[in-house]
């Protein structure tokens, strides 16, 4: 059954190739048929190491080959476990362009580096900032900012300053609890606000941060504050914007915001201290110069213990 699948599959893509023209790419040139002997005639992407062929000559990607039990998709022989070499060498030779040439990456690379390049490429597209559920969503910053406002509805706000209110009828239930993300737009940018709860140490607190919404190098131009009080005390934090090219947890993990015990948020909120009402106001400067130990990035651990 699944072996069927797989030569119609096999047929159809052998009748509708898609690689038809001459891939000229950032001053690489490579005739068609190489990069046709590159593809996994059953998956279609790129073969690395090990390149597998049957006693016929097919080839197949390593993925492929443990998929299709041992019978070649293509002749139904028996596989075997036989390298090719020789394609192996070839895609060693072959230079080729970043994958994010059309997004304006100049850069060439040899067949076996480029993968790697792709994955840390500074004109990849983002991944979707938003946090508190699985979004799949990748692009440029502005289609990010479109999909953020049309699609997860979070809260658009123009200026360098903010005034932001959470609330929690509950707050002793919370955990992991994280609310609507707020972008800021300011200075021809984009910033995410973050703010949720979670367990750090022995104690619960809450967080806010924020995520500029481009790669870490810009996000070194901006710096911003946060406040949060009430009856006459205050906290306030005063950091870098870290890139959404760090994840949302990574940020959150590495305590690189503004972090209040819960016993203190419960204090601000004022009342009986049975509902969260926190305040937070903050602003978003640019920088004149880039700090030049700008580069590191901060892990800063709380003491160990919960207040009281
Ligand atoms: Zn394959
Ligand atoms: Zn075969
Ligand atoms: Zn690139
Ligand atoms: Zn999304």
């Amino acid at each position: 059954m699944e072996m069927d699948c797989i030569e119609n599959d096999e047929i159809h893509r052998n009748g509708t190739y898609h690689l038809s023209s001459t891939k000229t790419q950032g001053g690489a040139t490579v005739t068609n048929s190489v990069y046709e002997l590159l593809d996994c005639p059953v998956c279609t992407f790129s073969m690395y190491p090990p390149i597998h062929q049957c006693h016929n000559g097919h080839t197949l990607c390593s993925t492929c080959k443990v998929r299709v039990h041992n019978r070649c998709p293509t002749c139904r022989q028996q596989l075997g476990d036989i390298r090719c070499l020789a394609l192996e060498r070839v895609a060693e030779s072959l230079v080729l362009p970043c994958k994010y040439y059309n997004l304006g990456c100049p850069q060439i690379f040899p067949y076996y580096s480029k993968l790697k390049h792709e994955s840390l490429c500074n004109l990849r597209p983002y991944s979707c900032p938003y946090a508190g559920s699985e979004c799949g969503t990748v692009g440029d910053i502005p289609f990010l900012v479109a999909h953020l406002r049309d699609d997860h509805k979070v809260d658009m706000h123009s200026g360098s300053t903010f005034n932001h209110r959470y609330v929690k009828s509950n707050p002793l239930e919370v955990e992991n609890a994280t609310w609507m993300l707020t972008v800021f737009h300011c200075f021809g940018q984009y910033f995410c606000l973050h703010f949720e709860a979670f367990q750090l140490g022995m104690g619960p607190v809450y967080m806010a941060f924020l995520r500029f919404m481009g790669d870490e190098e810009d996000a070194r131009s901006y710096s911003y504050s946060l406040e949060v009080g009430g009856s006459g005390r205050k906290l306030t934090w005063e950091g870098t914007p870290r890139s959404i090219r760090d994840s949302h947890r990574k940020v959150r993990d590495s305590n690189d915001g503004l972090i209040i015990q819960r016993s203190m948020a419960l204090f601000f909120s004022g009342g009986d201290r049975k509902e969260l009402k926190l305040r937070v106001t903050g602003k978003v400067w640019k920088e004149q110069h880039n700090p030049d130990s700008g580069i590191s990035i901060p892990n800063i651990s709380l003491p160990d213990h919960s207040v009281v």
